[in-house]
């Protein structure tokens, strides 16, 4: 699969130091000219979804980066709505942790998580990790491109 470009990337993200190296890595990453919408909060996250508000002229996102840990709605009520909805959950959820938490793991896999990684400490191993996610979510895998 070509992905097409620009590439369009939801990081829903509350702490400012990761949202900081997860636009970094984006840029390193295999799409430099991806267009990263950063939302603080669960509440918003849905808000930017659904279009609602402010929101309304936004695109559907490509992937979404999905921190667990969040003000207002946690990302594990996120991402139940999410895979809930019959259009948005064909949209790749990508969660970032913090932690191993297993009870948080087991939890975003029941609620059909895409998959689940630990948010790298680093800014070499985020870029890493970021490349992997694009690599493997926009150029290996097939994803329905009209929904
Ligand atoms: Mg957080």
């Amino acid at each position: 699969m070509i992905a097409k470009e620009p590439i369009s990337i939801l990081l829903v993200e509350d702490n400012l130091g990761d949202v900081f190296l997860a636009k970094e890595a984006l840029k390193e990453g295999r799409f430099p000219n991806t267009a990263v919408a950063v939302v603080k909060d669960g509440e918003e996250a849905l808000d930017y979804l659904y279009k609602r508000g402010k929101f309304n002229c936004v695109e559907k996102p490509d992937l979404i980066l999905l921190d667990i840990n969040l003000p207002r709605m946690d990302g594990k009520e996120v991402l139940a709505i999410i895979k809930k909805d019959e259009k948005l959950r064909l949209i790749p959820v990508v969660m970032l942790t913090t932690s191993t938490a297993e009870n948080d793991i087991l939890e975003s896999y029941y609620n059909h998580a895409n998959c689940n990684i630990s948010k790298p400490v680093h800014l070499d191993n985020f870029i890493d990790a970021i490349s992997k996610i694009e690599t493997f979510w926009l150029l290996t895998v097939e994803l329905p491109t009209r929904f």
